[in-house]
């Protein structure tokens, strides 16, 4: 493409030939199979295990796994467009896709040798197994460093020994990589040092999973605690370079926040269209509420933040693609399209007036799903700490 678009040139935000021949049958397959029984399945909050082996022949269990593992190989603007449009029909399995996808198997290829990709990708990528990542305890959650699992050299491996929380797939992943502390930090540097990360197989003894949490929504997402005791781990399973592995974390969660981004924004994209659609139909004072403009105006908000929160997610993701440092869009990204999300969905709810309060519409369910977003994979307020420093070190001399 020229550097300057003549009038009918594709933009690169717009939609490949590519990307639409594969999200036209995946919308048909959300429309016609997930769509149905979201809603049943967020009251009685039962996990999805047909829709998941269904989406994982479709590759969208292995949408960045490299073809000879059995995955999709998309670049991360196509992914995210998926993660968008999941989180359009459903918020549960959004998280469900979004963090297998990119927290534990974007994990394995981040820092997986030859040997750790053969064995584990092609399960993760047609989703024979779960993939899930544990990284939050019960002390640390935004300060992720000051993590107290443990994972001691001991003849030829690890015994790793320590507590989780809020492990999505904790109960339902085949596969764990489990991030741990193996060194002291160095003398001298962040307590970052020391840390390193573990694939576990889900049937390691020692590997205890405890009761699902009771959520405020994504109720038919898995989110378990964990207990690590004394689990043995064999040498091999180390990913990366020990006591480095917080290197990699750091790189996961950049690429995670660009599918928290996208997922938010799936969500505010569905209740804008309920809500436009309801303020068509819904008569007060003579006319359709659209035609006042009290409400025509919160559409056109909802429309606009929306809009511009896709365009800073697709631009962390081709910036992730062109191999450049997209660590400041990624958290832009998933501060603007997370905050986007939720005041659609709550502005939906106000539109919506008493219907928009009970279940009937979903936009309440959309709010619940969406308020997530705002919390998992670094709150608003350190996507601030991250976009603050960047600001901040740009402007330093
Ligand atoms: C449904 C769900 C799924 C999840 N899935 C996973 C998963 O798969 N794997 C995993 O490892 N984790 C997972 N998490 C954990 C999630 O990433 C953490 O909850 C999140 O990072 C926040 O940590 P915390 O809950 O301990 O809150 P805290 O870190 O205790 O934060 C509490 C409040 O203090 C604020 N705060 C903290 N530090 C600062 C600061 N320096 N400056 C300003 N404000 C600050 C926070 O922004 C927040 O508002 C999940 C959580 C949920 C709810």
């Amino acid at each position: 493409m020229s550097a300057t678009a003549r009038p009918g040139e594709p933009l690169w935000f717009d939609l490949t030939a590519d990307q639409r021949a594969l999200l036209g049958p995946l919308r048909e397959f959300l429309r016609s199979e997930v769509a149905p029984g979201a809603v049943e399945r967020d009251r009685r909050g039962s996990f999805p295990h047909d829709i998941v082996r269904q989406l994982g022949a479709m590759g969208v269990f292995g949408l960045q796994v490299p073809e000879r593992y059995g995955g999709a190989a998309l670049d991360t603007l196509t992914a995210a467009r998926i993660i968008e449009e999941i989180g359009a029909v459903d918020g549960s399995l959004c998280l469900t896709v979004a963090s297998h996808n990119s927290l534990c198997t974007g994990h394995l290829l981040q820092a997986a040798d030859e040997g750790q990709r053969e064995r584990y990708l092609p399960d993760l990528a047609s989703a024979r197994k779960l993939g899930a990542w544990c990284l939050t305890e019960p002390a640390s959650g935004s300060d992720a460093a000051a993590l107290r699992t443990r994972a001691e050299e001991r003849d030829d491996g690890y015994v790793i020994d320590g507590s989780k929380v809020f492990i999505t797939q904790g109960t339902v992943a085949g596969t764990y990589v489990v991030i741990a502390r193996t060194d002291p930090a160095p003398e001298g540097r962040s307590k970052a040092g020391g840390i390193s990360a573990f694939v576990v197989d889900g049937d390691t003894p020692g590997l205890v999973r405890g009761t699902p949490e009771e959520k405020l929504g994504l109720h038919s997402s898995d989110t378990t605690p964990l207990t690590f005791e004394g689990m043995r781990v064999p040498a091999e399973n180390l990913l990366g370079r020990r006591g480095e592995g917080f290197e990699d974390v750091k790189a996961v969660l950049d690429g995670g926040r660009i599918g928290i981004g996208a997922m938010g924004i799936g969500l505010g994209r569905a209740a804008l269209e309920t809500a436009a659609r309801y303020a068509l139909e819904r008569e007060q004072f003579g006319r359709p509420i659209a035609r006042h403009q009290a409400i025509a105006f919160k559409l056109a908000e909802m429309a606009t933040e929306l809009e511009a929160a896709r365009l800073l997610v697709l631009k962390a993701a081709a910036l992730k693609d062109a191999g450049r440092d997209y660590t400041l869009a990624a958290s832009m990204a998933k501060l603007k399209g997370s905050v986007a999300g939720v005041a659609a969905c709550d502005a939906a709810i106000q539109i919506l007036g008493g219907y928009g309060y009970v279940r009937e519409y979903e936009v309440e369910r959309m709010w619940r799903d969406a308020r997530l977003t705002r919390i998992g994979e670094g709150t608003d307020e350190v996507q601030h700490l991250v976009i603050a420093r960047h600001v901040l070190n740009s402007f330093q001399s």
